[in-house]
């Protein structure tokens, strides 16, 4: 980390003001030659910005933080110039001809997670919070940032410590003193070790709803023509949700709407213009190849008039929720106990409709924000979970503690993954590469 970094800390384009970061060891100087004398560490200054040769490039505002106490860790300077992609190319050009370097994507925030400033999640959570889709994620991302998500994590593998210290001290003894001070200890480590277990297995939960939160869902209705399939997305987009992106879709024949649904961001795909002019044979085979192509789906809403036939062989994997519609004009009839029946054009039903939505999705309505997560923290999670009951069953079945020990310490070290892996430069790699320049 020898080497000074530039990049633009504002999105490309025009507004009211851009922001160029300098960071590293020479960050102080390079800053000082484009700005003059740098402010006291922590405040404003007003600057004119000059390249190497005195030429003129903006007027603007200089801040200094200085080492420890920044982002990076790192000695930090912000150069606030007017918001025009040219001024803030010549501020990099210049801050390039005095020695920094272009930063790579989420390099400022690897220096603050290798200064040791933040863990890594909440390295990933800087992402997330940038990244997230609806008002709920933020909260989540925010949480995750200032170390909520850490802490609950940390403080498991503290507890985890503590019980592998009892194991371990066993380990330690003569075999006959071990077996004798074990037995005395054995119901303690059981006991706690149950506590983790369950502990965990409420953490991987709220974990498993936070990364759909990060993610999205998707929910594909599918239906015949006319069966009122885009007046349901109508009414959601209207009455319940705020739209958050209207996409008419990569092909031409998926309407693609994300929604704040209670706080998930829920990509609703209608398959309408499918069906149109066609016989029955081909809209189904259109039907399933628009199933194939989304094999992404979370759950598939099967829609049609009350007392319209409507099938689709479904992979048995499928969530699938059967909703009847036009209840406003047509009695009840058909289907089975799980079937919804609705007014697409009155809202009747569209509350349980979308309870519904949330429960195959294995969550409640009106998120409670959970920890945001990644799919690489749901796997360290599982993994650590695994451990844990290797762990109590090599217990419980009289085992050699020195297995229950390397459970348990294998147990810790998935955990410790989440926040702080054991240095690896691929993992690494792969979470900052994901971020954009200039975080
Ligand atoms: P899609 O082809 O499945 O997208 O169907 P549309 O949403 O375009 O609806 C087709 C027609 O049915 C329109 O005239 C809608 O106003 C009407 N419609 C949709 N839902 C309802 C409903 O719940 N009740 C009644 N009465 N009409 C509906």
């Amino acid at each position: 980390m020898e080497e000074t970094i530039v990049a633009p800390a504002t999105p490309a384009g025009r507004g009211g003001v851009s922001i160029v970061r300098l960071s590293g060891k020479s960050a102080a100087r390079v800053g000082g030659r484009l700005c003059g004398e740098l402010p006291e560490a922590w405040s404003f200054k007003p600057c004119s910005v000059c390249d190497r040769t005195g030429s003129f490039i903006d007027s603007g505002l200089v801040v200094f933080f200085a080492a420890p106490r920044s982002y990076t860790g790192e000695d930090v300077v912000e150069i606030h110039c007017h918001g025009n992609p040219l001024i803030v190319d010549s501020v990099i050009s210049a801050a390039i001809s005095l020695g920094a370097r272009v930063a790579e994507p989420g390099e400022f925030t690897k220096r603050a997670f290798l200064n040791e400033k933040i863990d890594i999640a909440q390295a990933e959570s800087v992402a997330d919070l940038i990244a997230a889709q609806t008002s709920s994620a933020v909260v989540a991302a925010s949480a995750s940032l200032s170390g909520e998500f850490s802490g609950v994590i940390n403080e498991t593998i503290d507890r985890l410590i503590e019980i592998r210290v009892l194991v371990e001290a066993c380990l330690d003894f003569s075999d006959e003193d071990s077996v004798a001070v074990f037995d005395e200890e054995s119901g303690t480590v059981k006991f706690a070790l149950k506590k983790e277990i369950e502990d965990l297995e409420k953490i991987l939960k709220g974990s498993l709803l936070g990364s759909k939160m990060r993610d999205g869902v998707r929910v594909v209705i599918l239906g015949p023509p006319n069966c009122g399939k885009s007046t349901l997305l109508n009414y959601l987009a209207k009455e319940d949700v705020a739209i958050v992106s209207d996409d008419p879709g990569t092909t031409r024949d998926l309407l693609r709407v994300t929604m704040d649904l209670g706080g998930l961001p829920v990509e609703f795909v209608d398959t309408a213009g499918l069906h149109e002019d066609t016989s029955v044979g081909v809209e189904l085979e259109g039907m399933r190849r628009a199933l194939a192509s989304l094999d992404t789906a979370d759950v598939v809403v099967l829609m049609s008039c009350v007392g319209e036939k409507f099938d689709v062989p479904l992979p048995a994997s499928c969530n699938s929720i059967r909703v009847f519609n036009k209840v406003d004009i047509l009695s009840k009839e058909g289907g089975d106990e799980s079937s919804l029946f609705i007014s697409a054009l009155t809202g009747e039903g569209v509350d349980v409709f979308i309870k519904s939505v949330f429960s195959s999705l294995g969550v409640g309505v009106g998120v409670e924000v959970p920890l945001l997560a990644r799919r690489r923290h749901l796997d360290f999670l599982e993994k650590s979970l695994g451990f844990l009951w290797s762990s109590l069953e090599a217990l419980e079945s009289g085992s050699d503690l020195v297995i229950v020990a390397e459970e348990l310490r294998e147990a810790q070290k998935s955990l410790g993954s989440i926040t702080r892996p054991v240095s690896s430069d691929e993992l690494l790699g792969s979470i900052f590469s994901r971020f954009c320049i200039g975080k």
